[in-house]
């Protein structure tokens, strides 16, 4: 059977501490807007924020679970490196200073695939990084954001994966998933899913003398990757299951719907629909700014309220 190719990445969830120094570093620092504020959907104690552009366009969601108890992660194979973001070539020198600025070290004059990238980490520890490109992207930029429009953040360039063993991995990008290669560079191969170019890579490299990884504040969980609606989303799950790799039964997650397996490596892997979309509850205008329970959660709302931390 024939597997549909995924179309690049949709969206991609990680862990952070405080919510409320969550919440003012991806809107505050990085411009980014929320574009959702809901509950961990399997554990509604707990927040979870969705940064995007304007409209929560798939392909620029960095989504957050903020525990305020959970141990920092553990780092190691099995586990995502780094999230890059794509930045108008020409932006980097503004973003140095403004990341300075804001307190955070960075590493700046790095080039990677002849682009240029800084490097720095989130309050929480997750490594980010903004690289320069002159792609055309999917993307609606923001007139309330923080940061200056010829500056906004293009939504993912990239997702690096530390691996233990690349083959497995390899196979399934390239055998199930339609990732092609693109480029090696400095102990790093890129590949390209869908119609190419920023936004549709993924960057695997091995590290078999590090220690297996583990999740905590400051990792990522998961990496959602494009799919255009449920039937190509259970069609590729078919062949996943066939492949032996025990996808999930497709989770309605209101905003998309999603199907959920580990790689061969064990970072955990999710395709999402590109629709409905954050607007199915919300007024675009509004997007973010009442917390929102998914339908089957609304009834318990007083209670879901009373538990989650103070942001205010
Ligand atoms: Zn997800």
């Amino acid at each position: 059977m024939k597997s549909p190719a995924v179309h690049g990445i949709h969206h991609i969830t990680a862990f952070a501490g405080d919510p409320k120094r969550n919440l003012d570093f991806y809107t505050r620092v990085l411009g980014l807007r929320l574009v959702k504020k809901s509950v961990n959907q399997d554990a509604p104690d707990v927040y979870h924020f969705f940064f995007a552009d304007a409209h929560g366009t798939p392909g620029t969601d960095l989504t957050f679970f903020p525990f305020n108890h959970m141990s920092k992660q553990k780092d190691g194979w099995g586990l995502v490196r780094e999230v890059s973001f794509a930045v108008p070539t020409g932006s980097l020198a503004w973003w140095e200073t403004h990341l300075k600025e804001s307190g955070l070290e960075v590493q700046a004059g790095i080039t990677r695939f002849d682009e240029a990238v800084i490097t720095f980490r989130d309050p929480d520890g997750l490594r980010l990084s903004l690289t320069e490109t002159t792609a055309p992207r999917e993307v609606v930029l923001w007139d309330r954001s923080t940061v200056p429009a010829e500056h906004q953040l293009r939504g993912f360039h990239t997702v690096r994966l530390g691996l233990h063993t690349p083959a497995p991995t390899v196979a399934l990008l390239t055998q199930i998933m339609g990732f092609r290669g693109v480029a090696d560079d400095n102990g790093w191969t890129r590949y390209e899913s869908g119609a190419g170019g920023s936004g549709t890579y993924v960057e695997l490299a091995a590290f078999p003398d590090e220690p297996q990884g583990r999740w905590g504040v400051g990792g990522v969980h998961h990496v959602a990757w494009r799919l255009t609606d449920a039937e190509e989303e259970m069609a590729l799950q078919r062949v996943l299951a066939q492949a032996g790799l025990s996808p999930t039964g497709k989770i309605d997650r209101f905003w998309f719907e999603s199907v959920y397996f580990r790689e061969p490596n064990g970072i955990v892997f999710e395709l999402a629909t590109d629709g409905p979309g954050f607007h199915r509850d919300e007024d675009m205008d509004h997007l973010g700014e009442e917390l929102i329970l998914p339908p089957w959660l609304e009834p318990k709302r007083a209670e879901i309220e009373a538990a989650l931390p103070s942001i205010g």
